[in-house]
């Protein structure tokens, strides 16, 4: 098999700051998604002549935070620059962004193995309106829809060196920072279009390629994965890569060509004249440095070391930040195993819970429920395997495990006198297994999986062990 093409990956992160309750240059709400179109408007976010436009000073801080927490350099002051370009959804013909003077230069975040990913630049900026095809994509649609809502929303774009070599590795990437913003409480990177990317990639010999607007963090790797293959296959047939911009069918699960992008010429930048740079107060900076949060890193550390869990378990906890808050309420009201909590949580829970971004935590499944299985595994009410079998009915529909214990009819059969005609049997079926144990105790081990299999688990191990050794005791007496 040929060897897999080495790329260079950059990415171009535009995080939407959805903790804030207006946009970045007016008071309208951002709080845009499921509201009629344009109606979360005013004449500075649809760029009517004579409107000014006013700084969130909130929007500033938590750029400034991001900075911090990716231990980039604030600039020294906050300047914004005018950026064109014409297209339906921008109503100035000009976005307001940041051009020669980015609030935040440089900085890192840290993937597997202490490899870290650069950080260029990171400018804030006013989200464009979005654009609706009636028929569901351009083709498809006699005429287009503008709904302005999210228009003049504040963006962050976060732009990395190219530093990432296979999509899995940009994968890792998007996933560190979305767990970075969500403990900084700027960015519920679940909502829709809340966070969106621009993939550069080449491979070795071929030009950069731009991929435009993919929506979700999966959805880079897919576009990712096919851009390189279409790469590497079209020089490995002596073709050329073209320096061009596509698109992401997330449908088709391809890349397409896309318009002729405009040059950094043609898009003739010059200061924003209505807000004029301001400086950004040092004590503003240092204030922010000091109120900053546990980061992922340090709370996977702590995770860790505080109820011993190995260190991937605790990296997966915090990879979400509702996974490692939902982990330690449950761990305050658990006074038990902290670890096979941890592992349970991340194993068995998480898997039902995928399905719709985790949003089943809290508000379906309680940290009480997590607390309660566990002791019921604790006190011998149930096996490992009722635990493993319960953890769909407890993520989909939050039933509290006492009641799905009773409703399952899952207890644990501990009366002997349930348990002997069932060891009877199995002695019965596995006379190989019998004259085996006779011989070497180790293998009564055997015997007893046996029994728990036919209980579907519910045996209490203990009971059945003794009740296979008596029968055995029995049997050595009658030989
Ligand atoms: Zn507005």
């Amino acid at each position: 098999m040929a060897e897999k093409p080495k790329a260079r990956i950059g990415l171009e992160v535009h995080v939407q700051l959805t903790s804030l309750r207006t946009k970045l240059f007016c008071s309208c709400s951002s709080d845009y998604r499921g509201a009629p179109p344009n109606t979360h408007v005013c004449p500075v976010c649809l760029g009517l002549p004579g409107s000014l436009p006013v700084v969130n000073r909130r929007a500033v801080e938590h750029a400034i935070q991001v900075c911090l927490a990716l231990e980039g350099r604030v600039a020294e002051r906050l300047r914004f620059d005018r950026k064109h370009y014409f297209y339906p959804d921008l109503p100035k013909n000009y976005q307001i962004t940041q051009y020669l003077e980015p609030i935040c230069t440089g900085g890192s975040v840290e993937i597997h193995g202490g490899r870290r990913v650069r950080i260029r630049r990171i400018n804030l900026e006013e989200d464009p309106g979005r654009i609706v095809y009636p028929g569901g994509s351009p083709l498809n649609s006699p005429y287009v829809l503008v709904d302005y809502n999210r228009s003049g929303v504040a963006l962050l774009e976060i732009v990395t060196e190219p530093d990432m070599e296979t999509p899995e590795e940009a994968v890792e990437f998007l996933e560190k920072l979305r767990s970075i913003l969500e403990h900084l409480g700027v960015c519920d990177c679940g909502l829709e279009g809340a966070m969106r990317v621009d993939a550069n990639v080449s491979v070795e010999g071929g030009e950069r390629v731009e991929i435009k607007n993919i929506g979700g963090i999966h959805d880079v790797k897919r576009a990712l994965a096919y851009e390189i293959t279409r790469q590497h296959d079209l020089l490995v047939k002596g073709r050329q890569v073209r320096r061009e911009t596509r698109h992401w069918d997330p449908l088709r699960r391809v890349t397409l060509p896309a318009r002729v992008k405009e040059t950094e010429e043609d898009y003739r930048y010059m200061p924003e004249p209505n807000l004029p740079p301001a400086p950004i107060p040092r004590g503003l900076v240092e204030k922010l440095r000091a109120s900053l949060p546990e980061l992922p890193d340090a709370r996977a550390r702590r995770l860790a070391e505080q109820y011993g869990l190995p260190e991937r378990v605790a990296r997966v906890l915090v990879s979400r930040k509702v996974l490692a808050d939902f982990f330690e309420d449950a761990a305050r009201l658990y006074r038990g195993d902290h670890r096979r909590m941890a592992n349970y949580l991340v194993n068995d829970l998480l898997n039902w819970l995928k399905d719709d971004d985790l949003r089943g935590l809290y508000t379906r499944v309680k940290p009480e429920h997590l607390a309660k299985l566990m002791s019921l595994l604790d006190k011998g009410v149930i096996s490992i395997r009722q635990a493993k079998e319960m953890a769909e009915h407890i993520a989909k529909k939050g039933v509290d495990p006492e009641k799905l214990v009773r409703e399952l009819g899952y207890t644990r059969i501990t009366d002997p006198e349930q348990l002997r005609p069932v060891v009877e049997e199995v002695l019965r079926e596995n006379p190989k297994a019998v004259r085996d144990a006779l011989e070497n105790p180790k293998a009564i081990n055997y015997l007893v999986g046996m029994v728990m299999r036919k209980t579907r688990g519910r045996a209490d191990p203990a009971v059945a062990r003794r009740l296979v050794e008596e029968a055995l005791a029995r049997l050595r007496g009658q030989g």
